[in-house]
């Protein structure tokens, strides 16, 4: 029989590849790239195992797994990678040091209170809608989130000028039915145009268990696999 922390190592070694391929494949460094494990779903018990294998940063998207998982591994970098309402922000902060999905400019305002508060640095990064690149999205409508490139110089400047945020960079889901290349290749432009204006703002949260390869090709800095790692998530009730 197989114990799940045989299947997590496994799954973990299978990532470990994937990863060290793409990066040899876009002629980057291994250590270019960030490992965010997002554990929703999933108990402490696979957070702390994959601990034992070596994962130093983990990401939730829920406030509530968030503040209840956080605690017990403090060791961790805790990532925040969901949709986040004004009034968890202070939850938040106090559990994460990492927001991937600043969408709008109240939210950085939220944060930077909570922040001050906590007495804590958060690193931001600027959720990116990428429908403008995927023909699927825009011809449907379907949106995964975030600000419109057009929008992200403004949001960066009020996440830079706010006291207890670090501007980190940008984040983006691939919108779905659609070529992530495409969509990544965008992100990257996004990246570059924010850093011609804020120099330390230089991780690209990209790429998933569908599609960390492309991420990893156009750039991504960090990337956040919840399945490759854990397996099929059964829906929270
Ligand atoms: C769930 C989730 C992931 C991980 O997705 P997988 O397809 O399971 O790798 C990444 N980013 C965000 C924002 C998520 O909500």
């Amino acid at each position: 029989m197989t114990s799940r922390a045989d299947e997590l190592r496994a799954n973990v070694e299978q990532v470990e590849e994937r990863i060290e391929k793409a990066c040899q494949a876009a002629g980057r460094a291994r250590d270019e790239v960030t490992l965010v494990a997002i554990t929703k779903t999933f108990p402490i018990s696979d957070v702390r195992a994959l601990v034992d294998l070596g994962v130093t940063d983990v990401g939730e998207n829920r406030e509530q797994e968030l503040k209840a998982k956080a605690p017990d591994c403090p060791e961790l970098h805790w990532h925040f990678v969901g949709q986040l309402q004004s009034k968890k922000s202070r939850s938040v902060v106090r559990h994460a040091s990492v927001v991937h999905s600043v969408d709008r400019p109240s939210l950085a305002e939220a944060l930077s209170k909570a922040a001050v508060a906590e007495e804590k640095t958060v690193r931001c990064l600027i959720q990116v809608s990428l429908s403008a690149y995927g023909s699927a999205d825009a011809a449907t409508g379907a949106s995964r989130g975030g600000v419109e490139p057009v929008d992200v110089p403004e949001l960066a400047a009020a996440i830079a000028a706010a006291d207890g945020l670090e501007l980190g960079g940008v984040m983006a889901v691939a919108p779905l039915g659609s070529d992530p290349e495409k969509a990544f290749a965008g992100l990257r432009d996004v990246a570059s145009r924010l850093r011609s204006d804020h120099a330390g703002a230089d991780w690209i949260s990209a790429g998933m268990t569908g599609d960390l390869e492309a991420a990893i090709k156009h750039g991504a800095t960090h990337v956040r696999l919840g399945r490759a790692l854990l397996g099929t998530r059964t829906p929270l009730g």
